[in-house]
């Protein structure tokens, strides 16, 4: 009787929040079925494919069928990569049925006690926080440095956990120093004369793990004539809380985020995780119900760029000698960066404009690499699958570096050289560190 009358209310809860017009938008044609990697890893088969999920959504609204384990399968199982949305011939917003539908899930979802723990510890105790993530960054660095971690390898002790966790141990980057991560100043002035005021979004994993990136992005900025403000009032961009069923959670930092960022009067937001972006991005719908937060939204979501688009902007590319030793390279697009803000032309004009480096595409460099927030940690035979894939045609490009603009994607791409046991031939960099690596090449070079 408690599991039917849960039914009933998930089916009032699809009636009333499910945009009914973007279920009946799509018109079933299967355009998107050779873009989703979902339906072609499971060997094709429609319940995995955006058409099948969104078949489903409608059937669970209309009442013919319930939510059981397989429709629970078949929506954790798509990774949110929204590479079905622009082959779309009828513009469905794919993206934000899953959300939605993902949301109701999970809040009406009978969860043990130590799962909701685990959830409400990560999502609501740490990652809003930036000091707590400073500190279980830390500790990570204690375990990093102390030779904690060589005695792990040693002894091979790590091997009591799934494969998976293993890779993703020694992909996880060296972190910083404590004392580097707080020295973040509020206020950056352009090196030279100033063309623009922009904030910068640090970002909650960025800023901690990914910290050399962060500072890597301010330093480009301010060399594109950017007076660079980072506003101390900042979190999470509350994409992962949004992808994983707590959206409640996510309005709440999306409206920390407006109100820290419209103190700062600038011409743009400038982010360089491109999964942070298109959330940041999606904030206006995200808010569109919240009378006080609509419009404040909309002027926050018209803002955010990305760290390459800003940069092709101010002519970045053309102003500064980019310059790095013969090499070609390949680049693996962040699928919220170009599925959720359109953005795949500026970081490959960028990466063209270094001397030296022959940008190689890979087949199928627009398809998500299995990364997909902590999609590879919930379902990591997928993952598994769609990296194996990719590290094939990354390996048939002959490229010596990978380039990504997303934090989620470059562990996915180490995890994948890990795995292919290519460590010493193939790296992998975020877009921002390459470009710096390029300035300073090129000052060398220039004498
Ligand atoms: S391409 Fe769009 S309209 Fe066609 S099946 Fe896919 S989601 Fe539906
Ligand atoms: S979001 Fe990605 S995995 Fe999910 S249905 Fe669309 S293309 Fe497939």
């Amino acid at each position: 009787m408690t599991s039917f009358s849960k039914q009933q209310e998930m089916q009032l809860k699809f009636q009333q929040q499910m945009d009914e017009e973007e279920l009946l938008n799509c018109m079933r044609c299967g355009f998107c079925l050779p873009s989703c990697p979902t339906y072609l890893e499971s060997g094709q088969q429609e319940t995995h494919s955006p058409r099948g999920r969104i078949a489903l959504m409608k059937a669970v609204r209309d009442g013919v069928i319930e939510i059981d384990k397989d429709v629970e399968h078949s929506l954790n199982l798509c990774l949110g990569c929204r590479a079905c949305e622009p082959v779309c011939p009828s513009g469905v917003k794919y993206g934000r049925l899953l959300e939605e539908a993902r949301d109701i899930i999970q809040q009406h979802k009978k969860q043990s006690f130590p799962v909701k723990l685990i959830r409400r510890a990560v999502f609501k105790g740490l990652f809003p926080y930036q000091r707590r993530m400073r500190s279980v960054a830390g500790w990570l660095r204690f375990y990093q440095i102390s030779g904690l971690q060589t005695a792990a390898h040693k002894t091979g002790i790590l091997k009591v956990l799934p494969p998976h966790l293993q890779l993703m141990e020694r992909a996880l980057p060296k972190v910083p120093r404590q004392q580097k991560t707080n020295s973040r100043l509020t206020e950056y002035k352009a090196i030279g004369a100033t063309r623009k005021r922009v904030a910068f979004f640090s970002g909650c994993l960025m800023d901690t793990m990914f910290f050399n990136t962060n500072e890597a992005t301010i330093y480009l900025l301010r060399l594109a004539g950017c007076d660079v403000v980072t506003p101390s009032r900042q979190t999470c961009c509350g994409a992962l809380h949004g992808h994983s069923g707590e959206k409640n959670l996510a309005k709440q930092l999306a409206k920390r985020n407006i109100v820290a960022f419209e103190e700062t009067d600038v011409d743009a937001i400038v982010m360089n995780a491109g999964g942070c972006g298109a959330f940041l991005k999606d904030y206006d719908h995200l808010l569109k119900d919240d009378p006080s937060f609509h419009q404040r939204s909309e002027a926050f979501s018209q803002k955010i760029k990305d760290l390459s688009e800003i940069l092709v902007e101010l002519d970045f590319h053309q102003r500064v000698h980019l310059a790095l030793p013969e090499q070609i390279i390949t680049y693996q697009d962040s699928c919220h960066l170009r599925n959720g803000m359109g953005v795949h032309h500026a970081p490959r004009l960028l990466m063209k404009a270094i001397a030296g480096v022959s940008l190689r595409e890979m087949k199928d460099a627009d398809r998500c690499c299995g990364s997909a927030g902590i999609y590879n940690l919930l379902q990591p035979n997928m993952s598994m699958h769609i990296l194996d894939h990719k590290m094939t045609e990354v390996s048939n490009t002959l490229a010596t570096t990978i380039v990504t603009s997303n934090p989620g994607c470059q562990l996915q791409m180490v995890a994948g050289i890990e795995r292919s046991g290519d460590t010493s031939k193939l790296s992998a960099v975020h877009l921002a560190d390459l470009l710096v690596e390029a300035v300073q090449y090129g000052k060398k070079a220039s004498g």
